[in-house]
């Protein structure tokens, strides 16, 4: 069935996604890592994502997939390991400063509110990496769902990326996403008190659902520093009000890899949203079609063709295209390298 599958594949890629791609793709949002990154005795169940990759999913394995499922596409790459208690986010910080070039590929340490400054600055310095990614599960001492933007983010954290020009990966907090309150108003705080820093904001704000998008982009979109990231939205509506509502140059293709090599779609259900899952791995809002009963391709195939149809819709020039998918994500993390020689 895979080979079938993996045939299928090849019709859309060629059909659908070849004439449209750009020749270089920089994803903004990857995961790689490997044994080292885990604590001692960290295994994950046989139905987590990562086993599909074998638990270890470094820039070979990556490149290896691109070249088959994107022949003829050039990867650049942004990664950070496993946002989970499970990592070791000193090890994870030594191995992916060991896949970055600064030139092809970039880096992020993982950073928990309990990191004092001095580590976190000493993560990304020693590693050579450009930022950093904190996680709402790092937050301790309040229920997940409580979380704060600035819970995630100690101050004394943010002066140091303010200092250093770093880029911040943020995957908001709390169950309403990008449209709680408290959210729309620490975005911004976050952004205008350390304007030297750089805020991608993963998954556009969680926005896996129009309701939860449409109106509430004003805000970081008036911040300079302020970028978003495309990871695991195929949305095309979703797609096409970012590309219609935050300033282009500031808009980021993330694929979310390997959760993106998944079989799978995102849909929308009734101002919800949920992960159709055509194999059996458990993503969050995770529906597994144990039946059968439709044949899927990759999230990551999905993401593309929702990009495709949104950036018709909203009228994007070819070059703005190549800006979404290479330049922009290029100049961003090219800019904190040589901002960090110039220091030197
Ligand atoms: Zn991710």
């Amino acid at each position: 069935m895979s080979d079938d599958l993996q045939a299928r594949d090849r019709q859309i890629y060629e059909r659908e996604l070849r004439g449209f791609l750009p020749a270089r793709i920089f994803d903004a949002h990857v995961h790689f890592f490997d044994g080292s990154c885990f604590v001692a005795g960290t295994s994950f169940p046989a139905n987590h994502p990562y086993s599909k990759v074998g638990s270890t999913f470094g820039p070979s394995d990556y490149l290896a997939w691109a070249a088959d499922a994107l022949p003829g596409v050039e990867i650049h790459t942004n990664s950070f390991g496993h946002p989970g208690p499970e990592s070791d986010r000193d090890a994870s910080a030594v191995y992916t400063g060991s896949t970055a070039d600064n030139r092809r590929s970039y880096g992020l340490a993982l950073v928990a509110p309990a990191d004092s400054a001095a580590c976190v600055r000493r993560r990304v310095e020693q590693n050579q990496l450009v930022g950093f990614k904190p996680y709402p599960d790092f937050v301790t001492g309040k229920p997940v769902g409580e979380v704060t933007v600035h819970d995630m983010l100690p101050a004394e954290q943010m002066a140091v990326a303010d200092e250093l020009g770093l880029v911040i990966m943020l995957h908001i907090p709390r169950p309403g996403r990008l449209a709680d309150p408290l959210n729309q108003v620490q975005m911004v705080e976050l952004c205008e008190r350390y304007p030297n820093a750089r805020i991608i904001f993963a998954h556009i704000g969680r926005a896996y659902f129009l309701s939860n998008v449409v109106g509430f982009l004003d805000g970081i979109a008036a911040c300079p520093n302020a970028y978003i990231d495309t990871a695991m939205i195929n949305h095309e509506g979703v797609l096409e009000y970012a590309f219609r509502n935050f300033p282009r140059d500031r808009i980021l293709f993330g694929a979310d890899a390997p959760y993106a090599l998944v079989r799978g779609k995102s849909v929308e259900i009734n101002n919800q949203y949920a992960y159709l899952v055509g194999e059996d791995y458990t993503m969050g809002t995770g529906i597994y079609d144990a039946e059968h009963a439709v044949s899927f391709t990759t999230f990551y195939y999905e993401q593309l063709r929702g990009i495709k149809l949104a950036a018709e819709r909203a009228g994007l020039e070819r070059c703005e295209i190549e800006d979404f998918f290479f330049n922009n994500a290029d100049r961003l993390f090219g800019s904190v390298v040589r901002a960090a020689r110039h220091d030197m």
